[in-house]
């Protein structure tokens, strides 16, 4: 396509709009606008004249300035209530220190549409150059009231730091990273930004919803805004929840139904496992003789360990350790002595115990020894013991519910 028949023709170009869906309601609360050219009955995208770097960023703003104002006047006169999703890159932003965005938002406010229904995209490839500038003209915008996404966060944690400066409302997750050969890298990624998103007050929208899987990582990873083909793919109409392509509610009603399943699952093989250390508790002779006492415990959990120790209250170990290499349990002596309080939950976790004298399963995590993913679980023999047994990663694996 040639840029001069774009910014020539731009009674051709026209925008279309992709639902976003609300988690909660199930609801479209707004549209990411993007670009077409409409000739001959045919209409493509103008994603390739958008990421043309030999495309004067002038034309660019002009463009997008013409797609803009079609997109406001549709939604005032279909008086759609609800966001649009623009999206601009830094380049574009500078173009006449970003007056330009600014001037027609201020016209439209006048005529009734808020400037907090627009919320800018911008990417963080775009933070490489320019942040510093890029940050400043995005606070200004603020002050109005625009609100600030990040699109396609997900592909590296490392601008982790600029995003925090750029408190944005809304972080899109590109879902497109979830793939099976790395879910484990993606899923890390995808934990640090919760933790960011909920620091920083910020709502996940996960995009690029594919398929039944994607939707479902979304909805269990905290997602409150979908968007993707799967729900509803672009139209030149402001389309509404009657229109998407799919039932949401049905679809999350079976989430909700596997998960609480799995839930039950897992808390029904923790009742077992301490039904079986509640069965040895009367070969308790103390800390003196504790290691005998370990010596019964394993042949309970032969299948399920591959390693167990006991800890006082303050987290000082005072049993070996038992470890399982290959078919025998063997004892590791010099591990007595170790003090375990400084890790994470530890003490957090005794007291519970401690409290509700109650067993309970730690959150999946790498091993620090065997590089393994394992679980813990970990019960009080009586106020002052604890008995911690590591899960293997092949028991994990089994059972389904126990990776979650
Ligand atoms: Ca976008």
């Amino acid at each position: 396509m040639d840029p001069l028949d774009v910014v020539g023709n731009l009674h051709k170009v026209k925008p279309a709009y992709q639902p976003i869906i609300s988690a909660i309601k199930y609801d479209v609360i707004g549209y990411e606008v993007l670009g077409r050219y409409h000739d001959k009955n045919e209409s493509q995208s103008l994603g390739t004249f958008f990421q043309d770097d030999e495309v004067p960023e002038e034309f660019k703003v002009e463009v997008d300035q013409h797609i803009l104002q079609l997109a406001i006047t549709d939604m005032l006169e279909e008086e759609k209530a609800g966001y649009l999703f623009i999206n601009r890159t830094a380049k574009q932003l500078m173009v006449n220190d970003g007056e330009d965005l600014l001037e027609m938002l201020l016209m439209f406010e006048q005529k009734g549409f808020a400037m907090n229904r627009v919320i800018i995209e911008v990417t963080e490839h775009d933070f490489d150059q320019e942040f510093k500038t890029l940050s400043h003209l995005l606070l200004y915008y603020k002050t109005y009231g625009i609100q600030v996404a990040i699109d396609h966060v997900g592909a590296k944690s490392s601008n982790i730091d600029r995003i925090r400066q750029l408190e944005p409302h809304i972080l899109k997750i590109d879902t497109k990273h979830i793939r099976t050969h790395n879910s484990e890298g993606f899923q890390d990624i995808m934990y640090s930004l919760s933790m960011l998103a909920h620091r920083i007050g910020a709502a996940l929208l996960f995009e690029n919803i594919e398929d039944d899987f994607q939707l479902h990582f979304a909805w269990k990873n905290g997602g409150r805004y979908y968007q993707g083909h799967y729900l509803a793919r672009p139209d030149f109409n402001l389309l509404s929840k009657d229109s998407l392509s799919l039932n949401i509610s049905e679809k999350v009603a079976a989430y909700i139904q596997r998960e609480k399943m799995l839930i039950e699952q897992r808390l029904s093989i923790l009742t077992t496992w301490e039904q079986k250390v509640k069965g040895l508790l009367s070969k308790w002779e103390g800390p003196k003789k504790v290691d005998g006492f370990i010596d019964l415990v394993t042949h309970q959990f032969d299948k399920e360990s591959f390693r167990m120790f006991i800890c006082d209250s303050n987290g000082l170990q005072v049993s070996s350790n038992f470890r399982k290499r290959e078919k025998e349990w063997e004892l590791e002596p010099h591990k007595k002595g170790s003090n375990w309080a400084f890790r994470p939950y530890f003490l957090e976790n005794v007291m519970q115990m401690k409290i509700s004298n109650k067993g309970i399963i730690s959150d999946i995590y790498s091993d620090i020894e065997t590089k393994e993913m394992v679980r813990t679980f970990s019960f009080p023999l009586n106020d002052q013991h604890f008995l911690f047994i590591d899960i293997r990663y092949s028991f994990i694996y089994e059972n389904e519910c126990l990776l979650i």
